[in-house]
C-alpha cells in the first residue's frame, strides 16, 4: 500500500512510563504502516527534561507556534518522590503548565464516546466537551486564617498610588480569609479560545457563571465573552448556524443533565475542574478522555487526560504484561492528524485519522476491549479483556479492512 502523504510536521512530544512505552507502539503499529510520518520531535520524558533544565519543554511549546499542531505523550510532573526517583536537578515545572503559559491556551476535554458503553446519563447521546480556564480564581488565591475579632479590608492600590478600599466583614470572632483574581487579557485569551474552537469544531458553545452573585467578578467573564462574540463571532456564528448561549451556572447544570450532548460548555477555573470530573465520569472513564490546548490564535496541542499509568509501568518493569487502555492516546494522534491535514489540505490524511478512529470503535464493539472498560460495558456485546498489545494489534486489523 502506498503511504499517505504529509506536508508540514507536526509537533511530537514524547513522554514517561506506561505511555511511553504505548506512544511507540502506537506509531509503529497504527501510524507508520500507512502514514509517511513527518514530525519534529521533542522528547519531554523526565530524564530529557532535566537533562536540558527543561529548556526541551520550552522549544516544544514554541514549535508548536510555528508549526501550529502537535501530540502530546504524558508526562511526570515532578514531586519529591519523583526527584528522588530520577536524581533529578530540579522539581522541574508541570510540562502542561509551561506549555500552556507558553501559548496562552485553553484546555479542552471531550469523552470518546462508544455505544457499547452507555453514558450514566441516559439521553446523552453526543460527547460534550468542557472547555476550563485554567488561569486564575482559587488557584493562584492568597488565604488568611483569621484568629480573632478584626476587620477585613479589599485594597487595591494602583500603578499612580490611587486606592480603593472595600470592607469585606467585621470579624467577631475567629475565620476564615481569601483574596483571588482574575486578568482581563486571560479571560479574553480563554474567549477567543472557545469561540474558535467551537468555530473549529462546529458546535455550540454555552457558558456559565455565577453572575447573579458575584456581581463585578463573574460579571466580567460574562461581559467579555458577550463582548467579544458581538465583534468578532456573532458573523461566523451565523453563517454557521451555530448558537452561542450563556446562562447562570445553576441552570446550566440542570440543562446539561437534560441534554442530548454535543456542545461545549465553558467554565470558570474551579467550575472546569470539577465539572470536567463530572462529565468524564458519567460518560465512562478517564482513560477514554481527550484533550486539546488550544491557543487564542489557533494553535492545536491534543493529548490523552490521563497521566502515565505509573502502576502498570512498574509492573511492565517486573516483565508483566499490562491491560493498559491506549484510547485517549490513539485519539490524540488520529485529533493532531485530522488537524495537519485540515490545515494542509490533505484529504486522505483527514481520511486516515477517521478509520482510524472508526478502527478503535469497531475493536471495542466487538467485544475486544481493555481490563478497565469491561465493568462499563454492554453485557450483550460479551466484552473480553485483552493485553494492551493484542487490543492494538486488532485496531490494526480493523483499520486494515477499513482502508482496504
Ligand atoms: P494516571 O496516570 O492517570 O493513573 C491513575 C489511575 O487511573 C491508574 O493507576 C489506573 O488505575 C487508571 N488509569 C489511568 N489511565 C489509564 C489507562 N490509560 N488505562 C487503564 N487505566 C488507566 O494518574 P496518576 O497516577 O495520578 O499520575 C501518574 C503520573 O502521571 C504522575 O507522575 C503525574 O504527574 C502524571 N500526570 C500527567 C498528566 C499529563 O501529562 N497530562 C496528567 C495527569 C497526571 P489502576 O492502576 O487502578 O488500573
Ligand atoms: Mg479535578
Amino acid at each position: 500500500m502506498k503511504k499517505i502523504e504529509m506536508k508540514t510536521p507536526i509537533v511530537e512530544m514524547d513522554g514517561d512510563e506506561m505511555t511511553r512505552i504505548i506512544w511507540q507502539s502506537i506509531k509503529d503499529e497504527l501510524i507508520l504502516p500507512f502514514v509517511g510520518l513527518k514530525t519534529e520531535y521533542y522528547d519531554l520524558g523526565l530524564k530529557n527534561r532535566d537533562r536540558t533544565n527543561d529548556e526541551v519543554t520550552v522549544q516544544s511549546a514554541q514549535a508548536v507556534k510555528r508549526l501550529g499542531v502537535a501530540v502530546k505523550c504524558a508526562t511526570i510532573t515532578p514531586n519529591r518522590q519523583r526527584v528522588e526517583e530520577y536524581g533529578l536537578k530540579e522539581m522541574w515545572k508541570s510540562p502542561n503548565a509551561t506549555i500552556r503559559a507558553e501559548l496562552d491556551g485553553t484546555v479542552f476535554r471531550t469523552p470518546v464516546i462508544i455505544p457499547s458503553i452507555k453514558p450514566a446519563v441516559r439521553n446523552w447521546k453526543a460527547p460534550i466537551t468542557v472547555a476550563r480556564h485554567a488561569y486564575g480564581d482559587i488557584y493562584k488565591a492568597e488565604e488568611i486564617k483569621v484568629e480573632k475579632a478584626g476587620k477585613a479590608e479589599l485594597l487595591f492600590t494602583d500603578a499612580d498610588g490611587k486606592q480603593t478600599r472595600s470592607t469585606i466583614c467585621d470579624f467577631d470572632g475567629a475565620g476564615v480569609l481569601q483574596g483571588q483574581f482574575n486578568r482581563e487579557s486571560s479571560i479574553r485569551s480563554f474567549a477567543r479560545a472557545c469561540f474558535g474552537y467551537a468555530v473549529a469544531t462546529k458546535q455550540d458553545l454555552w457558558f456559565s457563571t455565577k453572575d447573579t452573585i458575584s456581581k463585578i467578578y463573574d460579571q466580567t467573564f460574562k461581559f467579555i465573552f458577550e463582548e467579544i462574540y458581538k465583534t468578532e463571532y456573532e458573523e461566523t456564528f451565523k453563517k454557521l448556524n451555530l448558537n452561542y448561549f450563556y446562562t447562570l451556572i445553576d441552570d446550566a447544570v440542570a440543562r446539561v443533565i437534560r441534554s442530548e450532548g454535543g456542545f461545549i460548555w465553558a467554565l470558570k477555573n474551579y467550575d472546569g475542574d470539577v465539572m470536567s470530573d463530572m462529565i468524564s465520569t458519567a460518560f465512562s472513564s478517564l482513560a477514554m478522555m481527550t484533550s486539546v490546548l488550544v491557543s487564542p490564535d489557533g494553535k492545536y496541542e491534543y493529548e490523552a487526560a490521563h497521566g502515565t499509568v505509573t502502576r502498570h509501568y512498574y509492573r511492565y518493569l517486573k516483565g508483566e504484561k499490562t491491560s493498559t487502555n491506549p484510547v485517549a492516546t490513539i485519539f490524540a494522534w488520529s485529533g493532531a492528524l485530522r488537524k495537519r491535514g485540515e490545515i494542509d489540505g490533505l484529504t486522505d490524511l483527514i481520511n486516515f485519522a477517521g478509520l482510524l478512529e472508526k478502527a478503535v470503535l469497531d475493536t471495542i464493539n466487538g467485544g475486544t476491549a481493555t481490563k478497565d472498560l469491561i465493568p462499563l460495558m454492554d453485557e450483550n456485546v460479551k466484552p473480553t479483556a485483552v493485553y494492551t498489545d493484542e487490543f492494538i494489534s486488532e485496531i490494526k486489523n480493523k483499520l486494515e479492512t477499513r482502508l482496504n
